[in-house]
């Protein structure tokens, strides 16, 4: 299987607007690679790129040593999914998954078998002879998974795949999806707006913004080590609170509260007389102090939500909002006064464009 090379992609599209701008990655042979963002951010315009749907204004796109730019999406080895799943309604399941091998001229033996095969790896065998309209969403979504699998790719591109489920079904297909592709093995490029989705099935994720890849990594690095304030926002649920800052005599100040805090020892800059952002996820502010060196934050509550397995508080720190996501049993009522405590490993600092300044 070939590993795949974009090398300074480009998309301007004939009207003139520019949907993807310097896309440079390499991704590995069997990897799980999740395009996410935004509505409008240029992730399905990256992908039908990739499959060769769309033509490539600017920059080279290999396929192993090979330049793919002209190639057909049959030539570079490519299958997709998408989000609409367009399955023939006067088809069985069975002539669904069958469908492309025929055009292809395969024998009937040779097609029964793999038909089988797919429908058994991906739980359908129990199916193969009902129509579409009598499949739940899940199951549908599934046949549109297998008509793309069936065929022997090397690479396997799906757009927003799990968009027509309910969440329930969502987090099963996620599942099945990921050990699918530990079963196949095949290069996917996975496209969502969902960050759970980037974040539970990516070997890494690449995150976009206005056409422009903001930061590449595996869900941890953008967890832990966001590049700028966009990405910290993106990735987490509820997203990282970000307040403005200023740093005075060496200290950072939050204006609006009355917190100043020596945090020298977690960011590498000379940050004096700047304005910057301070960061802190919701999860990371807690009720209880654990030890020594942790900073506080004074607030009080403004509401409260009970998810179930946590809570979320809606918190006024001076005259900033912020939300701390904490155990339901260790909740405050609201127009209580509450300190809250963050290790300084728990901080993010950004610079005033949003970049991150830490170690
Ligand atoms: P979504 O999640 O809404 O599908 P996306 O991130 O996949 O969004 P794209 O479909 O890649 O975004 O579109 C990126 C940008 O390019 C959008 O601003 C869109 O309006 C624009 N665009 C898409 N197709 C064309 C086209 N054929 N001509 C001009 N602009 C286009």
């Amino acid at each position: 299987m070939p590993n795949l090379k974009l090398c300074n992609i480009n998309k301007i599209y004939p009207n003139g607007f520019q949907a993807v701008y310097n896309f440079n990655m390499e991704i590995k042979e069997g990897e799980f690679i999740v395009l996410v963002g935004p509505s409008g951010c240029g992730k399905s315009t990256t992908l039908r790129m990739i499959a060769g749907l769309e033509e490539i204004s600017k920059g080279e796109f290999y396929v192993g040593e090979k330049l793919a730019n002209q190639l057909s999406p049959k030539q570079r080895g490519v299958s997709m999914v998408f989000q609409s799943y367009a399955l023939y309604p006067h088809l069985s399941v069975y002539d669904n998954l069958a469908f492309s091998l025929q055009l292809e001229g395969l024998d009937a033996e040779t097609i029964d078998e793999k038909v089988r095969r797919v429908a058994e790896i991906l739980g359908l065998s129990d199916y193969l002879f009902r129509k579409p309209k009598a499949l739940s969403g899940g199951q549908r979504q599934r046949v549109a998974v297998g008509r793309a699998i069936i065929r022997k790719v090397d690479i396997f591109l799906m757009d927003e795949p799990l968009s027509n489920l309910d969440a329930k079904q969502r987090v099963s297909m996620r599942a099945e999806i990921i050990d699918l592709h530990r079963k196949v093995g095949a290069t996917t490029i996975y496209v969502t707006h969902d960050q759970t989705e980037a974040m539970t099935m990516a070997d890494r994720i690449v995150i976009m913004k206005d056409g422009h890849v903001q930061q590449i990594g595996t869900p941890r690095e953008l967890y832990f080590e966001p590049a700028n304030t966009f990405v910290a926002g993106f990735i987490g649920e509820p997203p990282m609170n970000l307040v403005k800052a200023e740093v005075k005599d060496g200290k950072v100040i939050i204006p609006g509260s009355d917190a100043s805090y020596d945090l020298k020892d977690v960011h590498d800059n000379e940050l004096e007389n700047q304005e910057i952002f301070f960061g802190v996820r919701p999860e990371h502010l807690k009720v209880q102090r654990k030890n020594e060196g942790m900073i506080e934050v004074h607030t009080t509550v403004e509401l409260t939500e009970m998810l179930g397995d946590n809570s979320n508080m809606y918190l006024k720190w001076g005259s900033n909002n912020i939300i701390s996501k904490v155990d339901p049993h260790e909740v405050s009522k609201v127009g209580e006064e509450v300190t809250l405590y963050v290790q300084k490993k728990n901080i993010f600092l950004f610079d005033k464009d949003g970049n991150s300044l830490m170690k």
